[in-house]
């Protein structure tokens, strides 16, 4: 039987930027036929560091390091500096400790009066506080799993089409993955399959609760004030964002619904009857500029979560050989390489300055009831139950 010593599940961008620092023999298996095809092409593009969960503002912030490194040795930059309004509609202080914690740690937030002398989309908005973070960026999600897995696929390391069914376990301790195309012996696998990746440790017995949710994105037609510069905007507490996107907007209206995936590749799914007059009558009522604006398109992805929404990082306590990088939910563009640096580093017996494993371990305690949004604004939440 063939044999490598590391076999990474996923090739969307969480395998990728873990594979591109791992040493010694290694396989990356993708079950679809195109590298980071899943939530990787499905997101809005937007690299975040106004963040008010601790351990996401960790990697958030540390993923903004490396990618001004990495951005220093390519040809084409995968990510452009546009900045970021962050607004608030209902909850004034919402965002405050993310606000501080982000200028102790030496960037740059300006709260703003007049949010449409920075963004002119948000004329007319009106906003308890809004806060302009001149360093956030939109990235492009496919060069960087591109570049990333450029050296790999040159030494053959990379294999598209071959789907992971099974993880082979003996005497306690992970040996191998069997596909679809034949088994495959390895010392240890990292788990970097996105919302599939609760369902291939679950028959091992490891309750490592991770649930995929459902998103939409729209796109419109194309609107004078979506020019490539402008800012994205986010109505944080409203559950509304848009940002220009080839001279239209792309507006999210923040919605979330449970949805396991079926196996094999293909999570992208329609959107909803009905939610397009809704994100449109949100965006008449609260971005006003917009509200001539009708839509060309749009689709559904899955942003995978734990229940207490960090993710699910490093060795597995319970099973010696498995490594996660999984539950990246709605962050993942943002904090890939900084997930990348973590994940290697633990796997080669080394410690980080920047991360606690204890506050991503796939040990921990997670929550048994936690909160998700059907619609996206922050009332009216749900409590999930498992
Ligand atoms: C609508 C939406 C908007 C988002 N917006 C943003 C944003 O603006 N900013 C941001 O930072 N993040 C955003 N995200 C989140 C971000 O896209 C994800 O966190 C990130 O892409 C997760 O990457 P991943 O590699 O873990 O998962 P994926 O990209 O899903 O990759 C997992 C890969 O594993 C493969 N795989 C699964 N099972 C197997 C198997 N058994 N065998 C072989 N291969 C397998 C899959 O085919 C897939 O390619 C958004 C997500 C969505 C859905």
């Amino acid at each position: 039987m063939e044999s490598v010593e590391t076999v990474v599940v996923g090739a969307g961008l969480v395998g990728a930027a873990v594979a591109a620092r791992l040493s010694g023999s290694l396989r990356v298996l993708e079950q679809g036929s195109q590298v980071a095809s899943e939530a990787s092409a499905q997101n809005a593009g937007m690299v975040r560091l106004l963040v008010e969960d601790p351990v996401e503002r960790r990697l958030a912030l540390r993923a903004h390091a490396l990618l001004r490194e990495l951005e220093e040795g390519w040809q084409v930059l995968p990510a452009r500096i546009t900045g970021a309004v962050h607004g608030l509609v209902h909850e004034a202080q919402e965002l405050d400790d993310a606000v501080a914690a982000l200028r102790a740690s030496g960037h740059e937030v300006i709260a703003l009066d007049l949010p449409d002398r920075v963004a002119p989309a948000m004329a007319g908005v009106h906003l308890k506080r809004a806060w302009y973070v001149p360093e956030a960026r939109v990235a492009d999600p496919h060069a960087l799993a591109t570049g990333l897995l450029a050296p790999l696929q040159g030494r053959g390391a990379l294999r598209r089409g071959v789907r992971v069914t099974a993880l082979q376990v003996h005497g306690g301790r992970v040996v191998g993955v069997d596909t679809d195309q034949g088994p495959l012996a390895c010392d240890r696998v990292v788990l970097a399959a996105g919302a599939w990746s609760g369902q291939l440790a679950a028959p091992l017995g490891l309750r490592r609760p991770l649930y995929p949710i459902r998103r939409s994105l729209l796109l419109t037609t194309p609107h004078p004030l979506a020019r490539p510069g402008h800012p994205w905007c986010w109505l944080e507490d409203l559950g509304l964002y848009v940002r220009p996107e080839g001279g239209g907007w792309l507006v999210s209206g923040c919605d979330e619904r449970i949805d396991p995936p079926a196996p094999g590749p293909g999570s992208t799914g329609p959107v909803a009857d009905g939610w397009r007059d809704e994100v449109g009558e949100r965006l008449v009522q609260h971005l006003p500029a917009l509200s001539e604006v009708g839509w060309t398109a749009g689709w559904t992805g899955l942003r995978t979560f734990a229940p207490d929404r960090r993710p699910i990082l490093g060795p597995d306590p319970d099973l010696p050989g498995l490594h996660w990088a999984a539950g990246l939910g709605g962050y993942g563009l943002t904090s890939h390489l900084a997930v990348g640096e973590a994940v290697a580093t633990w796997m080669e017996g080394g410690e980080l300055s920047w991360l606690r494993r204890q506050d991503v371990s796939p040990g921990r305690i997670f929550p048994k009831r936690w909160v998700i949004r059907p619609r996206g604004t922050h009332h009216g939440g749900r409590l999930v139950e498992g």
